[in-house]
């Protein structure tokens, strides 16, 4: 399938069936911290990037197979998912067809957009990044389409939280030596105080990275994030359970799934591993496939990454 996948183990929903519906790397930020690389296409602009009845074909497909093992149906992937102008009616379509909760991780660039408000306004939970305290960090750390302002984005969130039925939960990704002094967690918090979300999940750089230089913040973070944060979820950890597929074509099925984000090499063995396939022949494919130059290998912060070669 080429706009659906999983489900996927995920730290924040459990199980959860992946709708993908932007080119790889389509965005509208580019994050240092970004797991997919650099943004490749750069764009602020709203268009069907597929095909409507495409994606809901396969999103029909998909839920027929794995409807009753996932937790959640979220809208993910390789770009940012509110780049997509009919997203409303693929949230109303997706309702139409099942019970699931239905989620958005978006980066909230555009939630001050009155189109893309009216589609999130559908969705049970969205859950948008708020890395910066202030414009500058924003600048540095989001790099961000020059349509959209630091205090623009702020008003959405607040906006859009103010009517929003469902949960809105924050995700602060912290960056060594960026955001995680005590003035800019300070600052963050001010803007939290103004949204007022259900939840805010702290995230670190777990997987490689778009530029070498992002590093995780040192431990004695925690203390800092307890005195000013108080209640917040953290999700520094990797993901346990392994990645749904849909063929035995190991090449097509472990390409689409890094196409979303690096994968660890034990957890693609664990993905993977069936009768005919064991951890050696596994192994062997990766370096196969490193070979043709499809995917390169990546050793960060002690492990084993594969991820498409960019
Ligand atoms: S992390 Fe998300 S918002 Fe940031 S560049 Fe990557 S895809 Fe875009």
């Amino acid at each position: 399938m080429k706009y659906v996948y999983g489900p996927v183990p995920s730290r924040r929903l459990g199980s959860s069936l992946g709708i993908d519906p932007i080119p790889l790397k389509t965005c509208n930020y580019q994050c240092v911290y970004c797991q997919l690389g650099k943004t490749t296409c750069f764009t602020n602009m709203r268009k069907n990037y597929a095909p409507k009845f495409e994606i809901l074909r396969e999103i029909e497909i998909a839920l027929k197979i794995s409807e009753n093992i996932v937790d959640y149906i979220t809208f993910v992937g390789s770009g940012e998912p509110t780049l997509y102008k009919d997203l409303k009616d693929l949230i109303i379509k997706l309702k139409e067809l099942s019970n699931k909760p239905v989620c958005i991780i978006t980066n909230g660039g555009l939630l001050n957009n009155n189109q893309v408000q009216e589609a999130l306004m559908l969705a049970d939970v969205v859950l948008p990044s708020l890395d910066g305290g202030d414009k500058e960090t924003f600048l540095k750390i989001n790099r961000p389409h020059p349509a959209i302002k630091f205090d623009e984005v702020i008003q959405g969130f607040i906006d859009f939280k103010k009517f929003f039925n469902g949960k809105f939960w924050i995700e602060i990704m912290l960056v060594k030596g960026i955001n995680d002094s005590k003035d800019q967690l300070l600052k963050i918090k001010n803007i939290i105080d103004k949204i007022e979300p259900d939840r805010i999940d702290i995230n670190v750089p777990i997987r490689p990275p778009a530029e070498k230089w992002v590093k995780i913040p040192d431990e004695k973070i925690i203390s800092v994030l307890d005195e000013i944060l108080g209640d917040y979820n953290n999700i520094n950890f990797p993901e346990i359970g392994n990645f749904a597929y849909y063929s035995s074509n190991f090449e097509k099925e472990f390409l689409s799934l890094i196409q979303r984000h690096p994968m660890r090499q034990e957890q693609i063995i664990e993905t993977f591993t069936s009768e005919g396939l064991d951890g050696d022949a596994i192994l062997s494919k990766l370096q196969t496939l490193a070979h043709q130059q499809k995917i390169e290998r990546i050793d960060y912060l002690n492990s084993t990454y594969w991820e498409l070669k960019r």
